[in-house]
Order: structure tokens, then C-alpha cells, then sequence
């Protein structure tokens, strides 16, 4: 891989030289008139850490990473605007995405005026590497990987990724805001040798702090500069910062959440695929699954009815049909299977 800087819009790239130039303070210090904070109070009256010093370490330390190769995000979905905003040229690069996948790829991309091109899933919701790397040529730019994938809870294989993150000149972003409850290894074994490959986890999903938007990215310590560059300088909040140092210390009990989330996603799904107005749910590696019926609109709203609230994912490319169901605690999917499989319902669902 060519010097990854080389990707970087132009006038980021010296945007961030002259940042970096510029000296912080950097000894210790008991007085600080520096940021017109209120010198009266008891912890929020300061500014939050901009590099997330402590949370940095931490996060390093439980991915066996260098803390300069991450950088955290008011949530993933601030990484994706920023990523795109540094290595996309508006109404000339554009970006490559899979379809259906995660919807904000999109949306940055459109606010950003940078043009989106797409590559369609096999039927069984696989993505063919062949397909990809035939659309993943200039402008293409930045190609969005996510595995497992939103809505589908399909990965790719590890070796897939690797593949196209060797094949492809661009940025290659692998959004695992789900790796938690898959089995697959993560992408982040490929970023010793791919200095192209961006990694996206997310607090949001297995961890439960979606309240909180704490997102990371790794990568490239090159890239993870320029990404510390160009964010917002108080981009987490000292209470989110916080809130992800305790979640994260707390992994035992985290773990056992996933392990017990995995097991309803299994029982839901042999449970859901027995029933007559279900004509497929995809095996999924995510805490959701897709789930094809007969009439998604009248199940949705048959179940809105009462009380529960699901995802009609219909209106994606292959996707007819389609609900994505989110892996409740096991009273929750009690409720909504008892629902489904009420006989009387189910006649009222049928074609
Ligand atoms: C939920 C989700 C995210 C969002 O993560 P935040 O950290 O909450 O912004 C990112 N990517 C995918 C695929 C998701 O499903």
C-alpha cells in the first residue's frame, strides 16, 4: 500500500500540518485561566479531554492495539461523516457501498455532495468480492464494508475483507458496529499490513450505551492523526467519556449479555421460521434478524398495534417483504412470539 496520506484531500492534508504545529500545553499544571471555564464547580465546569487520554488506553488495551491507532467518535456515525469528509472529494471521488446495508453511508455521502455508487448483494445476501472490486475503481474512492451487515446480520469472510482491502487503492472503512455477537475475527488483525483499512466499532450496540454515542475508529496512526485533526475538539463529553470507561470495565457482565442475546437470537429464529406466515429469516451474526413474510406491512402494523415495535427494512434493494427484529430480553421475545404464533392471528396475516 502506497503512503496512505497520499489518499487524504489536499487541503486537509496541509490543514493538518499546521495544526499539529501549533504547541498545546504539555506540563503539569494546578491553575487554568487558559478556557474561559467557570473556575466554580465540581467536574463539568471543564472542557472534556480532547484526545480521550484515558479512555484511549483503555480501549487500546482491550483490542491489543497502540492508543494513536484509535480514534473516538461522537458515536460511529460522526467517524463515517469525518472519514468521508477527509479522503472524498465533493462531486468528484465518490464512494462504494453494498446494498442493502447501513444507511448512513449514504445520507454522509449525499450531505457531503459526494456521489454514491453500489454494488447489489447475491440473492442470499453474500457479497461477492469479484462484484465489488469491479465496480471499486476511480472515482471510487472509499469503499464501506459492514460485517456483520445491518440489515441482513450477514459477515464477510476474513479473508474476503482481505482480499479486497489488498485489491483496492482506496480507503477501505469495515463498519463491526456487531462483531460482538459474531463469531468471525475482527478486521482489526488487517491494519498491520493494510495501512487503507479503517475499522468501525461502536459502545451503541453490544455494550448498551447507545444513550451515550461513544463510537471508535482504528486505523493507520497516520490516518488516526488526521481524523484527531479534523474533529470537533470536544467531541465526547466528559459524562460519555466516563460512562464508556465504566462500561468498559464492567466486560464480564457485558459478555454474558451477548452470550445470552446470541442464545435468543438462535431460539427466536427456529422459533420464527416454523411459523406459516414466515418464508425466511437470514442466519444472522448480529443481535437482530431479518425475517421475509408474507405481508410486512400488515405485520408491522398488526404488531405496532399491539405494543410492539419492529423494523420494516422493505423498501431496501432484495429486501421485500422483509422486517428486521431486534433481540430483545427473553420476556420481550416471549411477547412477540406469542403474538406470531397465535393461531388466530396467524389466519388474520395469511395471504
Ligand atoms: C448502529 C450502527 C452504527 C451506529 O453506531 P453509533 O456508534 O451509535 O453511531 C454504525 N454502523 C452500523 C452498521 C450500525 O448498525
Amino acid at each position: 500500500m502506497a503512503d496512505v496520506l497520499s489518499l487524504v484531500r489536499p487541503h486537509i492534508r496541509r490543514f493538518q500540518a499546521y495544526s499539529s504545529a501549533r504547541s498545546e500545553f504539555a506540563g503539569n499544571a494546578s491553575v487554568w485561566l487558559d478556557a474561559n471555564e467557570n473556575p466554580f464547580g465540581s467536574g463539568l465546569n471543564r472542557y472534556p479531554d480532547p484526545v480521550h487520554s484515558s479512555l484511549s488506553v483503555l480501549v487500546a488495551q482491550r483490542k491489543g492495539v497502540q492508543p494513536d491507532e484509535l480514534c473516538i467518535g461522537n458515536g460511529s456515525d460522526e467517524l463515517i461523516d469525518l472519514l468521508i469528509r477527509i479522503f472524498c472529494e465533493p462531486q468528484r471521488d465518490a464512494v462504494l457501498v453494498v446494498q442493502p446495508s447501513y444507511g448512513m453511508y449514504e445520507v454522509c455521502a449525499a450531505v457531503n455532495n459526494v456521489e454514491v455508487r453500489s454494488v447489489l448483494a447475491e440473492a442470499d445476501f453474500s457479497v461477492s468480492v469479484e462484484s465489488l472490486l469491479s465496480a471499486a475503481f476511480p472515482p471510487v474512492k472509499m469503499l464501506f464494508l459492514c460485517s456483520p451487515n445491518n440489515p441482513t446480520g450477514r459477515s464477510m469472510a476474513a479473508e474476503d475483507i482481505a482480499l479486497v482491502a489488498r485489491s483496492f487503492g482506496g480507503v477501505v472503512v469495515v463498519d463491526e458496529a456487531y462483531i460482538d455477537f459474531a463469531p468471525q475475527q475482527s478486521a482489526l488483525s488487517l491494519l498491520s499490513e493494510c495501512a487503507n483499512v479503517v475499522v468501525l466499532q461502536t459502545l451503541s450496540k453490544a455494550v448498551g450505551l447507545a444513550g451515550a454515542r461513544v463510537g471508535m475508529a482504528f486505523a493507520h496512526r497516520d490516518i488516526i492523526a488526521v481524523l484527531r485533526a479534523v474533529k470537533p475538539p470536544y467531541n465526547v463529553s466528559v459524562l460519555n467519556q466516563q460512562a464508556a470507561l465504566d462500561a468498559l470495565q464492567r466486560d464480564g457482565e457485558i459478555h454474558e449479555q451477548v452470550r445470552l442475546l446470541c442464545s435468543e437470537r438462535e431460539r427466536l429464529r427456529s422459533r420464527l421460521s416454523a411459523l406459516p406466515i414466515v418464508r425466511e429469516v437470514v442466519p444472522s451474526d448480529a443481535n437482530f434478524l431479518l425475517v421475509r413474510v408474507v405481508d410486512a406491512a400488515a405485520m408491522y402494523r398488526f404488531l405496532c398495534g399491539r405494543g410492539v415495535v419492529v423494523r420494516n427494512r422493505s423498501s431496501l434493494p432484495l429486501c421485500q417483504n422483509c422486517l428486521r427484529i431486534t433481540v430483545g430480553t427473553p420476556a420481550e421475545n416471549d411477547a412477540l412470539l406469542a403474538l406470531l404464533e397465535d393461531t388466530f392471528y396467524q389466519k388474520m396475516l395469511a395471504p
